[in-house]
């Protein structure tokens, strides 16, 4: 038999064929169950009651008032003129306002009645200088079917179709009252006894009740609380479970030793390791060693020392004979790791190679020649390194730096280069909050470096408006003098591609303008240019041959020049605060005290404000990426759209559901602790709802 919640839509009462079709075009609604689920986003206290006389006394329109008492007069206005309109004079004893009616007068006439009471409830709206209600809902206090009263009036979104096909608000919820009507008593449990008791969760029949018709707050509380504790439940016991199946089935290759390679390397760097990077070393040559596929995280902010970190972990695979490859996302970052890590393993005997779009058909065949005999330690690369053609001979270790730049796709193929999977290390510097990390990443171990070398001064970042151009120019020009090198960063966005080049190009001018070479030299790099002449732009930059380099948002990832010590980023309020936090961390990287300075335009929005100024607050990349997850909300945060975990979620909230998000990850942890395979009679409901969840939603478990 079908499931009640699996019937087609159209059987429900007071829908049929043609609003079938309505709502699954418009919200993708087809059964009982789909529109149960559909949960209104905001809800109307309609225990409050004003009266007219605060409602004509009021300041300003009010959205959502409810008002009670009686209709003294009615008038009919304008007839025949064409902008015919029905005025019911409204009072409750304090004061008369007008309710006014433009449409459906001939029924409004009908049901109206002189003297009786009704329950008014609408918006307050000003025409000319007087309030009135234009439209209101009118009730009688009795009139009270299913839930069409409750003390909290759901609001459901809705589209223009549905509304101009009598699909509005109201009737939407009558659609919910009858669907409840039909389903009482036959909705089944998704969680099992344990977790409902142990956790005081209301049961599932009342839950889905007052989500859409609650009768107090305390009600909708806590149907709310249940429904997202357990969606963030069953994501998190699915995760934790594809972590312990992984844990569990992968064979990963053991490096037992800490060799040659890795002390002599260690020994000749100029400066310590932090404590945090000691300790995340550590924490990996553990993974290394279990015998398990390590697939791990690691989270740092900028300038944390993650590459030299990824370095090391490398040696640690060489020196077990086996091969390794270090992914960046960009070509300039490729590169400058190639150099960096180079300059680390001097006189050390380890072959590094590097590849890129851009490499030569030559040294390509010679690089793929030293990967396949394994005479090539170390390959850095771009997006290359994972085309068919690069074979390793013995790939032990892959690093991929800035993660979400790579698809979950990408990251797949490089899996598949080797028969047992390779080591893999994951570097992002866009700190992720925690309770986004548990989501995205819930099956991945996670390591943080939390520490920034020493003798860094944080950067000052100041906020100027454009009016201040001149000043912040002349600013840079003592930072030249002092022998500083300065970044000067545009938006570049997708959907205005054109017009930011434009302005690119027109800063680009005017920089150049206020400081005329040959005094000067200003370079550009910018992602339209070829790869060429971008390295040559970068290069110049890099040896300190210009003073000012004019970019787009390509420079914000990895890029390290210790002697640039100033970023002017225009049109600051166009970028979100991890990256411009990303961005400022291009500089502070010397010795010198360096300046991140966030020009804007003069009028700012409330959100732009709040965020130009937490930027010049705080140097503390997860304070702002935390910050940044309740501005924008998880979907819009970078890097999350290509994750392909499930981060927008039905009900609950990454941004402010994180406690929760805790709690029910600890529960799955500990039901998998107990079993681990979900085999036990009271957790058979749990792998039946797994089951179900998964075949709704793709199953990223094999790749990350
Ligand atoms: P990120 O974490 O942003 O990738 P990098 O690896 O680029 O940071 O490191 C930034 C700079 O700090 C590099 O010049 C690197 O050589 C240097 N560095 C790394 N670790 C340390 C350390 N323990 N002490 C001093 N400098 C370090
Ligand atoms: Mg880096």
């Amino acid at each position: 038999m079908l499931a009640v919640l699996e019937q087609d839509i159209k059987y429900l009462p007071g829908v049929g064929a043609r609003k079938a079709e309505l709502l699954q075009k418009e919200l993708n609604i087809r059964t009982f169950g789909d529109l149960l689920y559909t949960f209104p986003f905001r809800y109307i206290d309609r225990t409050k009651f004003y009266t007219v006389k605060e409602v004509l006394g009021a300041q300003a329109e009010l959205p959502y008032i409810q008002l009670r008492g009686k209709m003294v007069r009615f008038e009919l206005l304008g007839k025949g003129r064409g902008k015919e309109r029905y005025i019911a004079y409204f009072s409750d004893g304090t004061a008369t306002i007008e309710l006014v009616f433009f449409q459906g007068i001939k029924w409004q006439r009908d049901k109206l009645k002189l003297g009786q009471e009704y329950i008014v409830f609408g918006r307050s709206t000003e025409f000319k200088g007087k309030i009135n209600m234009v439209h209101p809902e009118v009730d009688e206090p009795k009139d009270d079917k299913i839930g069409m009263q409750s003390a909290m009036q759901g609001v459901y979104s809705s589209t223009e179709v549905l509304r101009d096909n009598g699909l509005g608000q109201r009737s939407f919820m009558r659609l919910q009252a009858a669907l409840a009507q039909a389903l009482i008593g036959k909705i089944e449990e998704t969680l099992p006894p344990h977790l409902v008791t142990e956790h005081r969760l209301m049961s599932l029949q009342d839950v889905l009740l007052n989500v859409h018709f609650p009768q107090s707050v305390a009600l909708l509380d806590a149907s709310r609380y249940r429904l997202k504790f357990e969606e963030l439940f069953y994501i998190q016991l699915s995760l934790l479970k594809q972590r312990s199946v992984r844990l569990q089935a992968s064979q990963g290759f053991v490096f037992s030793a800490v060799g040659e390679k890795f002390h002599q390397c260690y020994e000749n760097l100029p400066f310590p390791l932090t404590n945090a990077q000691k300790r995340v070393i550590k924490e990996i040559r553990k993974d290394m060693g279990s015998g398990k596929q390590m697939n791990r995280l690691l989270q740092g902010d900028v300038g944390s020392g993650k590459t030299l970190v990824a370095l090391l972990c490398a040696l640690i695979a060489n020196d077990n004979g086996y091969q390794a490859a270090i992914m960046a996302p960009t070509e300039i970052l490729a590169q400058q790791h190639y150099s960096s890590i180079q300059q680390f393993l001097e006189g050390i005997g380890i072959q590094v190679g590097l590849l890129t779009g851009s490499t030569k058909k030559k040294d390509r065949k010679i690089l793929a020649e030293n990967l396949l005999n394994g005479s090539l330690h170390l390959l850095v690369g771009t997006h290359a390194l994972i085309e068919d053609t690069v074979q390793f001979n013995k790939l032990g270790f892959v690093v991929i730096d800035e993660q979400h730049r790579f698809g979950v796709e990408q990251r797949a193929r490089l899996w598949g280069k080797s028969a047992v999977p390779p080591h893999v290390l994951v570097m992002t510097a866009t700190p992720i909050p925690r309770t986004l990390a548990m989501t995205l990443y819930g099956d991945l171990d996670v390591s943080v470096i939390d520490e920034l070398p020493p003798g860094r001064q944080p950067v000052k970042t100041i906020h100027f408006n454009d009016s201040k151009r001149l000043r912040v120019f002349g600013f840079m020009k003592e930072q030249i003098k002092a022998g500083r090198q300065i970044y000067v960063v545009y938006p570049l966005i997708k959907e205005s591609e054109k017009m930011d080049y434009k302005n690119l190009e027109d800063g680009y001018e005017s920089v150049t303008r206020a400081f005329p070479p040959p005094e000067y030299v200003t370079t550009i790099v910018h992602g339209k240019m070829t790869a060429e002449n971008k390295a040559i732009g970068m290069r110049q930059f890099v040896k300190g041959q210009a003073h000012i380099m004019v970019a787009t948002s390509v420079i914000e990832v990895g890029v390290n020049i210790p002697n640039a010590s100033v970023m002017v980023i225009e049109s600051a309020e166009r970028f979100g605060l991890s990256q411009l936090h990303q961005l400022r961390g291009r500089v502070g990287r010397g010795a010198e005290q360096s300046y991140c300075i966030l020009m804007t335009d003069y009028k700012l929005s409330k959100e732009a404000k709040k965020r130009t100024e937490l930027m010049c607050s705080t140097n503390n990349g997860f304070e702002i990426a935390e910050a940044d997850l309740q501005l924008r909300g998880p979907g819009d945060m970078e890097g999350t759209q290509q994750s392909g975990m499930p981060i927008n979620l039905r009900i609950a909230d990454l941004a402010r559901d994180g406690q929760m998000l805790e709690i029910a990850r600890n529960k799955a942890f500990t039901v998998l602790e107990e079993d681990a395979d979900l085999s036990s009679e009271k957790n058979a409901l749990l792998c039946t709802q797994l089951k179900k969840l998964k075949a709704s939603t793709a199953d990223y478990s094999v790749i990350s």
